[in-house]
């Protein structure tokens, strides 16, 4: 076990999107299979003070905390490959450390002096490092964006005088850069590799391990070459090629012993790593007994990223049922130009219906068409969050009769305004930060579905929204066949509904897929996926 805290900052070259959080997450994951406890930090270089008003389409999803941050989707694999809990520290970006810098500024704490980039930038950045490695063996801390970017250079340089400061034995850095094979030339290439290290040099920062990622498995005379011109043992060169999924990864570098590689680098004595669970999903991904066909009807559908987790969780229901999930993506707003007949027939192949969380009016008609096609045919069907309350206006249309029935959201003076604004809400100008973020309690009622799908009393789930079930109308719900699940504690808030006639009919204020692991599948995607199992026959 480590006695101080040992750090592994992790930066990337060449290009973006070459999965340098999962390659962070899949090192995380081996490094608590030793026994060790590890945290993370992710490092953003946008001024935007937190990725919460984002739009998903650029951004990707919003992952949010236990605590109520509103985080980069990295957090969310972190969480996902390891036991962490990330909160809001866990998570910073170039506009949050301005915004803290700034602030400091202005109530006089610098006394007068001038406030520069260095050292009052990159001193805070290193006050992030410290803030988000407490209590824990091992802190990976990953950069966004790719060396050589103008806007990535403050965090480089805090790395660099962060490592000035330490041993050697206790920060280590991992580059992870492309190794293209050009077809025609039928060749690897290491250029691409040598300079962006040449450029990680130049800032001071020389990386101990490179992780290549390329299409196939990295080649020893390759390795040797790379090892020659980066100046990095050949023994810390690490192949990352693509996989069928991301849950290979922790297995695939635990074949190469990059785990135990970075513990000689860290100095770390540690046992060997328990991967016994990987190796399972590993094994259920490559010989699924079953397949199932759910179909996802959103706004968001052109960027899958936007729904990472819901995806992740499906993918894990899945593997808690020995089965491949097959997603087809829908466009809700395509829905709202068909006849009935022609819904059924985009749906008709669905052996489960999800439609996920999601801001403004644009598509909600036809996320309602697709909650009363699953509703009527007994498709089982998962609303959560906007999902959830379209399914209620669904319901409130179609079986209460109220047929200007919406939410408040997108007609404000709606007759029936089934999901409103609370006074609370109402009075907020500022839209960072300011929904109902993060972990509430909810407690599930005696004899529901919900509850012997938990199989406890109280659990507690991650929300992020502006809008509510409006209590007025609870009743009038209730009599037509309404069961509303779960609750806050004290009843004031809808936290679940679900339709008891219905074979599988469960929707969420809150969002269950951040809680979800591929070796700990959330209960309600679990279940889910074993009704759209059922449903297929
Ligand atoms: N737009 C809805 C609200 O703010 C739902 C948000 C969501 O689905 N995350 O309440």
């Amino acid at each position: 076990m480590a006695h101080s805290t040992k750090y592994i900052f992790v930066t990337g070259g060449v290009i973006s999107s070459l999965g340098k959080g999962i390659s962070a997450a899949a090192i995380g994951s081996l490094l608590e299979a030793r026994g060790l406890r590890v945290n993370f930090l992710k490092l953003d270089p946008y001024i935007n003070v937190d990725p919460g008003t984002m739009n998903p389409l650029q951004h990707g999803e919003v992952y949010v905390t236990e605590d109520g941050a509103e985080t980069d989707m990295d957090l969310g694999h972190y969480e996902r490959f390891t036991h962490t809990h990330t909160r809001q520290v866990n998570n910073c970006t170039s506009g949050r450390i301005y915004y803290r810098v700034i602030t400091k500024e202005r109530r006089g704490d610098y006394l007068g002096g001038t406030v520069q980039v260095i050292p009052h930038i990159t001193d805070e950045i290193q006050l992030v490092f410290r803030e988000a490695s407490q209590d824990c063996d091992v802190a990976i801390i990953e950069v966004g964006g790719t060396v050589g970017d103008i806007e990535s250079l403050p965090f480089l340089e805090a790395i660099r005088q962060f490592r000035a400061k330490h041993e050697r034995g206790d920060v280590i850095n991992i580059h992870v850069t492309l190794v293209p094979y050009i077809k025609t030339a039928d060749e690897l290439k290491t250029k691409p590799t040598q300079h962006s290290v040449a450029a990680l040099m130049e800032i001071g920062i020389l990386p101990d391990i490179l992780v290549c990622r390329g299409e196939r498995d990295l080649p020893m005379d390759i390795r040797k070459k790379l090892a020659l011109f980066c100046n990095v043992r050949e023994d810390c060169i690490f192949g990352a090629r693509d996989v069928e999924s991301i849950y290979m990864m922790p297995t695939y570098f635990h074949s190469q012993n990059l785990d135990g590689r970075i513990c000689e680098l860290l100095n770390i004595w540690s046992r060997e790593p328990d991967i016994s669970a990987w190796e399972r999903i590993v094994e259920i991904i490559r010989h699924p007994e079953k397949e199932v066909s759910i179909a996802l009807v959103g706004k968001y559908v052109k960027l899958h990223e936007s729904y990472k987790s819901l995806i992740e969780a499906l993918n894990h229901g899945g593997y808690a049922n020995n089965a491949k999930v097959r997603l087809s993506y829908i466009d809700s707003e395509e829905l709202e130009s068909l006849t009935d007949e022609e819904v059924a027939d985009v749906l008709s192949s669905a052996d489960g219906i999800l439609v996920p969380g999601g801001f403004g009016v644009r598509g909600t008609e036809g996320k309602i068409r697709a909650i009363e096609y699953a509703r009527k045919n007994n498709v089982p069907f998962f609303g959560i969050c906007l999902g959830m309350q379209m399914a209620l206006v669904e319901y409130a249309r179609h079986v209460c009769g109220w047929t200007d029935a919406n939410s408040s959201e997108f007609v404000p003076d709606s007759p029936h305004p089934v999901i409103h604004l609370m006074a609370s809400q109402a009075e907020i100008t500022d839209k960072g930060g300011t929904m109902r973020l993060g972990a509430y309690p909810c407690v599930l009622a005696e004899n529901s579905h919900v509850r012997s799908i938990y199989g406890k009393r109280e659990i507690h789930e991650r929300h992020r929204h502006r809008y509510e079930v409006n209590n007025d109308l609870r009743q009038d719900f209730e009599l037509v066949g309404v069961v509303f699940s779960g609750t806050s504690p004290d009843n004031s808030l809808v936290e679940i509904f679900e339709l008891p006639s219905h074979p599988w009919f469960i929707c969420t204020q809150f969002h269950p897929e951040y809680q979800s692991k591929p070796t700990d599948a959330h209960p309600l995607f679990a279940s889910f996926i074993e009704a759209a199992l059922n449903n297929r026959g």
